[in-house]
């Protein structure tokens, strides 16, 4: 199969590799369709190793190279033993966090994404999204209802980080809400907390495309570019901001996006 791995800063390679194995017990195989490049692929590229192991993962053993994605989706091909959630030919969507499910004591409390063990599909396991298929748990997959599409599969990791951010931003009906970047994750949290039902949106960025993008998918959104505005002013002046303002998080919550 095909797949692009992260060999070292500045060198991907697209490869052909060996299709994997048929998935173990507990596992399922993806024959992957969408996938998104995330500000962490990005980082990885340019400086990386960061995320990606320089030495085998204590926990899943994983080292370079790595075939990178953790925002995907696909079609259940396989399945192994025990798995009950997906059968073969269900679309789903991963969910990257890898980690003991129990005896740890972050995962105890439902606290997976804590774990002194974390390992992310695409970074820190062997596979990832930006390969034609991957073995991955079945606590990695989620399946798609019918009405949403290979694509919108492949968002679904994003849009959890932007709903996990107006969350801890305590984000709710009537806030008046900024979001610092408009860029996907941006675009996404902005989504979040109009969903969460803030009524006056604020969002900042440098590049005035990001705006004009921002302000086409919400027309009441108030855009600022620092370079010619103050945020600060911008949002003191408005009367709604006053009333009740919201802070959000920036998404990098776990510092993991
Ligand atoms: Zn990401």
């Amino acid at each position: 199969m095909r797949a692009l791995r992260f060999h070292a800063a500045r060198d991907l390679r697209l490869e052909e590799l060996p299709e994997p194995k048929q998935p173990g017990p507990g596992q399922v195989l993806v024959r992957n369709r969408f996938v998104g490049i995330c500000g962490t692929d990005l980082h990885e590229y340019s400086y990386g190793p960061i995320f990606i192991p320089k030495e085998p993962h204590p926990y899943t053993g994983a080292h370079g190279p790595q075939v990178l994605g953790h925002e995907f989706g696909g079609v259940v091909e396989a399945i192994g033993a025990g798995v009950t959630s997906v059968v073969a030919g269900d679309r789903v969507s991963i969910q990257p966090l890898i980690m003991p499910r129990s005896g740890d004591y972050f995962a105890d409390r439902g606290l997976f994404h804590l774990s002194p063990q974390l390992a992310l599909v695409g970074l820190s396991w062997d596979g990832g999204g930006m390969a034609e298929a991957a073995v991955v748990n079945e606590y990695n997959v989620q399946k798609m209802p019918d009405e949403m599409t290979d694509e919108e599969a492949a968002l679904v990791e994003p849009t959890a980080v932007a709903v996990y951010a107006c969350d801890r931003g305590g984000v709710t009906a009537g806030n008046s809400v900024l979001v610092t970047g408009a860029g996907p994750i941006g675009m996404l949290t902005l989504l979040a907390a109009r969903a969460a039902g803030a009524a006056q949106l604020f969002v900042s960025d440098l590049n005035d495309a990001r705006l004009d993008l921002a302000k086409s998918v919400l027309p009441d959104v108030v855009t600022i570019n620092p370079k010619r505005d103050s945020v600060g002013d911008v949002v003191r002046s408005s009367p709604e901001a006053m009333s009740a303002v919201t802070w959000p998080l920036n998404a990098s919550a776990t510092n993991m996006r």
